[in-house]
């Protein structure tokens, strides 16, 4: 069974009906939906890509590419990117993801987004839509909401007594500050976004003393070789299947292309029951429990 349990519930991008199409095409059983916190935005050609990931591996390059990631955020919530600016959603729309998931419940889940920054209280907006069958976990993203993760605990902790996985898109610094959090709640069921993206190795290297730290495969702030990396240092046991569609891969005719990080996780040199964790087993766990 494949299960990308890392997409956008974007409909500008790409329609319900269209993505299940997208999905019987490609063999994808499920799909855990996040709410869409921008417009969409230009495709990031891959040359910065490639740049980005050059630099967030190396000591001397990261304070470089958080200097660059700091100019493109502006004042207010916005996105800076060139001459335009992208509104960035203090409070991503969690009723369009429900609303997904009810109307295709053996295909969608749904992630349910919190911002300790508001304008929602995030622990009304989470018992808000914990109840909604098929909202399974918690999508944070301190990195473009622009918080200290010492902002989270309060959610953290709830989400830990209620055994609900948290995904999160860590920013630098304090604003990605996974240690204190692994810490803080060893028993939290926490997925990093994009292989532990800006952390990468750094985050990798803390995995003994994480035990349930994971990290998902999505996105094209990856490469193969980044997640073969990822992989061999975390295990399969904590690396899940995910794409962050609609962003990133496309086919020519512009839709989403789901071969592009299958085909990364299909090349893995890992057995047959480690590929089969890393494309579901792994996220049925983490779910296990969860009202679904
Ligand atoms: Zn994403």
């Amino acid at each position: 069974m494949i299960l990308d349990m890392h997409a956008h519930h974007e409909p500008r991008m790409l329609g319900t009906r269209e993505m299940v199409r997208k999905l019987d095409a490609a063999g994808v059983a499920r799909v855990v939906l996040i709410p869409t916190m921008l417009d969409p935005l230009p495709r990031t050609p891959e040359g910065a890509l490639r740049l980005l990931r050059v630099l967030l591996q190396r000591d001397w390059g990261r304070p470089l590419a958080e200097v660059a990631h700091r100019a493109t955020l502006g004042s207010r919530g916005t996105l800076r990117l060139g001459w335009r600016r992208y509104a960035i959603d203090a409070q991503p729309d969690n009723a369009s993801v429900a609303q997904a998931v009810q109307a295709h419940p053996d295909r969608f889940w749904g992630w349910i987004f919190l911002n300790p920054r508001g304008p929602s209280e995030p622990l009304e907006e989470l018992e808000r839509w914990r109840h909604v069958p098929g909202m399974v976990g918690v999508k944070l993203h301190p990195h473009w909401h622009d918080y200290r993760t010492s902002a989270l605990h309060p959610i953290l902790g709830r989400c830990e007594q209620l055994r609900l996985p948290v995904l999160v898109h860590l920013g630098f610094g304090r604003r990605g500050d996974y240690v204190e959090l692994a810490a803080r709640f060893p028993k939290l069921r926490l997925i990093a976004a994009h292989a532990g993206f800006p952390h990468f190795q750094r985050l990798w290297a803390h995995r003994a003393r994480a035990p349930n730290l994971h990290v998902d495969l999505s996105s094209p702030y990856l490469d193969e070789a980044l997640v073969r990396a990822a992989v061999a240092a975390m295990g399969p046991e904590r690396c899940l299947y995910g794409t962050d569609a609609p962003y990133g891969f496309h086919e020519p005719d512009g839709s989403y292309d789901y071969a592009a990080i299958r085909g990364w996780v299909e090349r893995l040199p890992v057995t047959e029951a480690g590929r089969a964790r890393v494309l579901s087993e792994n996220f049925l766990e983490l779910v296990d429990g969860v009202r679904r």
